[in-house]
């Protein structure tokens, strides 16, 4: 594999023409996807690093949007690459094509160093559609916006802001359920409106509730943790999974080029190709499965680890709301009633609170 390594941050090429880590470049990209995690937007990154006098990949010394966006979505940074596979495009007239997407892409695991692990990667990649999914770009607006979410089941809508009473002592912003009255004159959900000050105090008791808890919360979390470290029953299935799923593509190769060297029937052979492309999909849609539930795990693990880690490293109680924690801990609100207000953290524990009390 070869990468623009002049511009390429983290990798120089190696001795053996394999990428290789420049270990100086790789921190920087630590810090990117770890700035991503703890809830800093891609602007909010640029200005850090450019702030701090980090250059560029082009040796700039002002960060764009674009170039951090395309940091955090290169895979190659997990020391896994896209297997571009050609493929045989037409079993008639064996046409070997190259393969966009035609047929299932594979990864080729650890085809070379990783900076960071696949699970970060993955993380940042969900946290990415999960924004994108909202619309919204967290830099975007308010801290609560896209946060908040209507507690009543049947409705499910995003709370956005308004300011009321605009040019008078009593100007203030609240929160409401954007479905409430999408439709003229129908009213979807009784959810009732918040203010910034009782979703700010609706994180500040919850958040304590975990915080005078704080050694028992960690401890509890141990065996959980144990648990989806291990990914051996998934290990096995992919590994089994991976080498019939090799035998299979080498009988088509196999075919193929047998094919091309000697008259046979074509009916036939038709069939033998078929009946190997089905086996081979088969394969990979499991194999598919397997990687999933084991990233699914792994996800989990990584998001209450660093959860706990910010966790140990406070000290008391939360006197105010502090914009960065809240960004750093926080994955959703949810607004159940003016009483009933939730946290869901991002070790995906979900707190109640009466913000009202
Ligand atoms: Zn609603």
């Amino acid at each position: 594999m070869s990468l623009p390594y002049a511009r390429f941050l983290g990798y120089e090429r190696g001795e053996n023409g394999k990428p290789k880590i420049v270990e100086s470049e790789a921190k920087v990209v630590r810090l990117i996807f770890d700035l991503y995690l703890q809830g800093k937007t891609i602007n909010g990154i640029c200005r850090y690093l450019t702030d701090q006098g980090i250059p560029t990949p082009g040796g700039k010394e002002k960060w764009s949007v674009p170039t951090v966006n395309s940091i955090l979505r290169q895979e190659k940074y997990s020391g896994n690459a896209l297997l571009q596979k050609r493929y045989v495009a037409n079993y008639l007239t064996k046409e070997i094509r190259r393969n966009n997407g035609e047929i299932p892409q594979f990864f080729v695991q650890d085809s070379h160093p990783g900076i960071i692990s696949e699970t970060v990667f993955n993380l940042v990649q969900e946290e990415m559609a999960k924004n994108r999914k909202l619309g919204t770009r967290r830099s975007a607006g308010h801290i609560f916006s896209s946060m908040v979410s209507c507690g009543d089941p049947r409705c499910n809508g995003i709370f956005g802001s308004k300011i009321w009473g605009t040019g008078t002592p009593y100007r203030r912003r609240i929160w409401q359920c954007n479905e409430k009255y999408r439709i003229k004159g129908k009213i979807n959900c009784d959810t009732p409106f918040v203010t910034d000050e009782e979703l700010q105090r609706a994180f500040i008791l919850a958040f304590n509730q975990i915080l005078c808890n704080k050694s028992d919360y960690i401890d509890a979390y141990e065996p959980i943790i144990a648990d989806l470290t291990d990914t051996s029953r998934q290990d096995a299935e992919i590994a089994s999974l991976q080498s019939s799923s090799t035998d299979i593509y080498a009988e088509i190769e196999r075919l193929v080029r047998d094919n091309a060297h000697h008259a046979q029937n074509q009916e036939t052979y038709r069939e033998k190709y078929e009946a190997l492309a089905g086996r081979y999909e088969e394969s990979k849609e499991k194999l598919a499965v397997f990687e999933a539930e084991k990233q699914t795990k792994l996800i989990r693990r990584q998001k209450i680890q660093s959860f706990l880690e910010k966790l140990r490293g406070m000290d008391g109680l939360l006197q105010s709301f502090d914009e960065a924690i809240f960004r750093a801990m926080t994955e959703r609100m949810t607004v159940f009633s003016k009483r009933n207000v939730s946290v869901t953290f991002r070790d995906g524990r979900e707190v109640h609170v009466d913000p009202g009390k």
